[in-house]
């Protein structure tokens, strides 16, 4: 019997499951390598960070998303590099994975712009690990608070600064002034939670700017109605334990959170293909990387541009498509068909902002507020992935909505290592502490 194709994904996101979902039970052998077990719906990462979801409720296993699929293997390692020649994928223990025609979907995280010492400070948001850091650190400065007024009688203000004013860093403002004025309010007895300030950084001259203006300014209204201070035009230029540089002024702040700026997996560099310059891979229009037809690279790794001239942005929808069309294009190549150029189909964007409160541009229509939001609900519990996923975070938004309530509260891990780092050490000293948390969070070695 003629050996079956194998396809090598590397990625469980949006664009490798995608893909292997569309090769599912089709005459290819299909191999999917990531370094992570679950999939994550990082759409409601903030909601897990901001302690509405628990990370449960937004991740699954990749095996067990794709168990109905017989030609499918999932393989938990770590991509480190390529042998393009020989059609070899290298792990990180040394093993090489031979390939017929391979996928790369190793998505991007946040970029510091040249400060990666930042990300002790200000943290971004990417991984279920993040999240969970994140809501540790908010939660953690409410605690600290409490604890020196209830000691001493008095306490630093509670500030959070938020940079970026994208979907993500409008989403964490939001929370963060709800859970300060609402969730909190009532739970602590030397602090009044409702006085703590959350302040938004933006860059440029209005927040959500891939929106059109009119939704962008709405998006700023409904965000002050909340209590938060947005900044426009903004740019921090210093972090350092305990304050922000934004202009020419420094604000002190308990907790900075990072929602700006996105480089491309290394993966892509990897490949010695020509790269833009956060790393994304300028791909060909079936998403072929130049020269080489069996190898694609698609979602947040590529850069390709729409009829119309515009990039195609770094949305899930974008990466299902890719993963679905370049799947595709392979079964196409085995049939000895043609190949069929990719075109991304814009459906439209929303944005949440907080408790009946959203921005949406879709079927050419424009929404805010309530039922902007309800679209928002709506289309987030549809797209996330497993029917009891569904199920509970349907359950936990309901609870919350009629309560106000954020039930997964919980401040895990090193709690008191946190808390000596954040108050009673030297800058220096702290960001050590802070960085072997990080690095331990994320599972990689500790420097000694
Ligand atoms: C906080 C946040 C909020 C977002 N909100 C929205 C939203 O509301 N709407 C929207 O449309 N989009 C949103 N996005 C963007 C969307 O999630 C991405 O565009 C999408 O996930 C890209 O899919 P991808 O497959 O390219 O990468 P990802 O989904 O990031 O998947 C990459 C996968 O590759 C794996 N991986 C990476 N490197 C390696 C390696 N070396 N070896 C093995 N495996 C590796 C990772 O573990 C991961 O599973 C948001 C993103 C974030 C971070």
């Amino acid at each position: 019997m003629a050996k079956r194709p194998k396809v090598v994904i590397i990625g469980g996101g949006f664009g490798g499951l995608w893909a292997a979902k569309a090769l599912a039970n089709k005459p290819v052998d299909v191999m999917l390598i990531d370094r992570k077990n679950h999939h994550v719906f990082q759409p409601l990462l903030y909601q897990v960070a901001t302690a509405v979801l628990s990370p449960g409720e937004i991740a699954s296993p990749i095996r067990r998303i794709l168990h109905y699929a017989k030609n499918i293997e999932v393989i938990l390692g770590e991509v480190v590099g390529f042998d393009k020649e020989n059609q070899k994928v290298l792990l990180d223990d040394g093993s090489r994975v031979d390939f017929d025609h391979l996928i790369v979907a190793a998505g991007a995280r946040h970029a510091y712009f040249g400060n990666d010492h930042w990300e002790t400070w200000a943290p971004g948001l990417k991984t279920i690990e993040d999240a969970v850091d994140i809501r540790r650190r908010i939660f953690l400065a409410f605690e600290l608070a409490e604890r020196k007024a209830a000691l001493t009688g008095e306490h630093d203000p509670l500030n959070f600064v938020v940079i970026g004013g994208g979907p993500t860093g409008v989403e964490l403002a939001g929370a963060i002034a709800d859970i300060a004025r609402q969730a909190l309010k009532n739970d602590f007895k030397a602090i009044d939670t409702t006085k703590a300030r959350v302040m938004l950084f933006e860059g440029s001259d209005r927040v959500l700017g891939t929106f059109d203006s009119d939704l962008s300014e709405s998006a700023k209204e409904q965000l002050e109605s909340l209590g938060v201070e947005v900044h426009l035009n903004s740019f921090v230029t210093e972090i350092e334990p305990g304050r922000v540089k934004a202009g020419d002024k420094w604000v002190d702040c308990e907790v900075v959170l990072w929602a700006t700026g996105v480089a491309a997996s290394p993966l892509g560099k990897l490949l010695e293909v020509e790269t833009d310059r956060a790393g994304r891979v300028f791909v060909e229009p079936d998403l072929s990387i130049p020269n080489e037809k069996n190898i694609f690279v698609i979602g947040d790794m590529a850069s390709i541009k729409q009829e119309n001239g515009d990039p195609v942005p770094g949305v899930s929808p974008a990466a299902m498509q890719m993963g679905t069309a370049t799947a595709k294009n392979i079964l196409a190549d085995i049939k000895g068909k043609e190949r069929t150029n990719f075109k991304y189909v814009d459906k439209g964007s929303m944005a949440t902002i907080g408790r009946s409160k959203a921005i949406a541009h879709v079927f050419g229509m424009k929404f805010r507020g309530f039922i902007a939001w309800m679209l928002w609900l709506f289309l987030h519990v549809f797209f996330l992935i497993g029917f009891r996923n569904k199920l509970y975070v349907l359950a936990e938004w309901f609870w919350a909505y009629l309560t106000r309530e954020r039930s997964a509260r919980l401040i895990t891990g090193d709690a008191l290592e946190l808390r000596d780092a954040l108050v009673f050490m030297g800058g220096e000293e702290a960001g050590r502490v802070l960085d072997e948390l990080h690095k331990k969070d994320r599972g990689q070695p500790s420097p000694k």
